[in-house]
């Protein structure tokens, strides 16, 4: 199995039932995105786009179905699990740099909050499990500023569009 699936394969074994407080108690189980590798889903196959890479999950997976990294189309077009792959490693998104995403490219602004959550999310790998709930309190406050950051760009590149 690749060094990004044996990664994933931990990530999934760890993100279970963390009992998080972030103003209430709440229980938080992730997989991994079959793209970047870091655990940013709820589900699998529920067409959730990771937060970090782009990648909308509908299902193909190569750490289950071996040939599944070679699929084109579908709700990520032109690119298939590998090119993406390759993309996120070098640019950090699913997309190479000539490609208008619909959210334009990573402002500084959001390329720094991916930063801080993947240091997050690796650091849980190297963690004792009595510090995964304040691992995962750091995660979901940059989580959640990471989503309100892609918000106002959505909301500045829809505008943009009106007015042309
Ligand atoms: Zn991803």
């Amino acid at each position: 199995m690749s060094e990004l699936n044996d990664k994933r394969q931990l990530f999934e074994n760890i993100c279970q039932n963390v009992s998080v407080r972030v103003k209430h108690q709440i229980s938080i189980t992730r997989v991994t995105c079959p793209c970047c590798g870091y655990p940013t889903l709820k589900e699998r196959s529920r067409h959730e786009i990771c937060r970090l890479c782009d990648w909308e999950d509908e299902g193909e997976d190569d750490l289950h179905y071996p040939d599944d990294h070679q699929y084109i189309g579908g709700a990520n077009g032109a690119y298939t699990l590998s090119d993406a792959r390759e993309n996120f490693a070098r640019y950090g998104v699913m997309y190479p740099p000539d490609h208008i995403a619909f959210t334009g490219s990573d402002p500084e602004q959001r390329r720094a909050l991916k930063q801080d959550l993947m240091g997050l999310y690796d650091q849980l790998l190297d963690a004792a499990p009595s510090e995964y709930p304040a691992l995962w309190k750091r995660a979901i406050t940059v989580e959640r500023s990471l989503s309100k950051e892609t918000e106002k760009s959505l909301k500045e590149a829809y505008a943009a569009r009106l007015n042309k």
